[in-house]
């Protein structure tokens, strides 16, 4: 046997479930319900530029699969099954332990089992997950579905993983203190899929939030052709934000990426319904704003004044 095939064996080969066909051949295999149609998405991790090199391997393992689950949630999809594409320089058996721990636990808690993957040798780390997740045909939760008059919901909190970064890249020096209650926010993000599959057929548009509620809340916006009125004073902060600097904690909650809650838009009928389904799924949501007719992709307070990121989300490719 390979030194590859041992990795993979040692590594990341799981039992799959008994309708499946796992790691092993060819092609994984899975049923889709009759009705449902398959989400897919997929998401690449580059060492140095989605990652520090030494992070944890347990937190990175965690965080490639959380990330995928999350565009699950945003969907109302619920996983069905995962494939893992690895580039490694060297065979870390210490990194690999820690990665696989990290990415499987995740794996097991959100039924969501490892089918198969690729494995090779490269010059840095760099990783590539996607997922596999089924929803009821119609009845995903999709960017275009915004309608004017739409109340905007989020889940959670906003603002925690964002500060711990910056706090971790030495910034807000005086506050350091709190990142021990911050970081959590930033390391082990929870996808939300029992919220967005609550929210089938009471939500109209969601997205998760990755690069920043103000960047990816305008990919509703332009998607469903709408603007929108944010209501700041509504917002819901981390608690580990609590006293800190209020511009600080703004900017942190309208621009801050790597939140993971979902973004979603309902019907002002829908209220109690949205409530109800946040409930049975265990987590808070937060009315803070709605969806207007107007200049589409555009954003304003609760008085009315234009408002604008005081940083965009994050763009790879700014200015090339
Ligand atoms: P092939 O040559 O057919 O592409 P591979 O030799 O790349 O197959 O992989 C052998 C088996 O191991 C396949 O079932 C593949 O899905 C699985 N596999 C490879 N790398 C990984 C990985 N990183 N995680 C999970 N499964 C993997
Ligand atoms: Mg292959």
């Amino acid at each position: 046997m390979s030194a590859e095939f041992d990795l993979i064996r040692k590594y990341f080969q799981q039992p799959a479930p008994a309708e499946m066909l796992g790691v092993g051949d060819d092609c994984a295999l899975f049923p889709v319900p009759v009705g449902q149609v398959v989400a897919v998405s997929t998401d690449m991790l580059v060492e140095g530029i989605h990652f520090f090199p030494d992070v944890e391997p347990f937190l990175l393992g965690h965080k490639a699969l959380a990330v995928n689950l999350s565009d699950l949630a945003a969907m109302g999809a619920e996983p069905v099954g995962c494939v893992l594409g690895l580039s490694l320089p060297r065979v870390d058996a210490n990194w690999l332990d820690g990665f696989s721990r990290g990415f499987l636990e995740l794996a097991r808690e959100y039924d969501c089992p490892l089918l198969g993957g690729d494995t090779t040798r490269g010059p840095k780390v760099c990783l590539s997950v996607t997922v596999f997740g089924a929803v009821p045909a119609g009845q995903a939760l999709r960017r275009d579905a915004g309608r004017a008059g739409d109340d905007i919901w989020v889940s959670g909190t906003l603002g925690g993983a964002d500060l711990a970064l910056q706090m971790l890249q030495g910034g807000h020096t005086q506050e350091a203190w709190r990142l021990p209650g911050l970081r959590g926010a930033l390391e082990r993000p929870v996808p939300q899929v029992a919220l967005g599959r609550q929210l089938r057929g009471i939500a109209n548009a969601a997205i998760d939030i990755s690069d920043g509620l103000l960047q990816d809340l305008g990919h509703i916006l332009i998607a469903s052709a709408s603007a929108a009125q944010l209501d700041l004073q509504a917002l819901p902060a981390h608690p580990g934000l609590s006293g800190m600097d209020d511009a600080v904690v703004l900017d942190a909650m309208l621009g801050g990426g790597d939140v993971y809650e979902l973004c979603f838009t309902a019907s002002a009928a829908q209220r109690e319904q949205v409530q109800s389904a946040a409930s049975a799924a265990g987590v808070s949501v937060t009315r803070i704003g709605m969806l207007l007719a107007g200049e589409p992709g555009t954003l304003q307070d609760g008085r009315g004044l234009p408002l604008h990121a005081a940083r965009a989300g994050f763009d790879h490719f700014q200015g090339q």
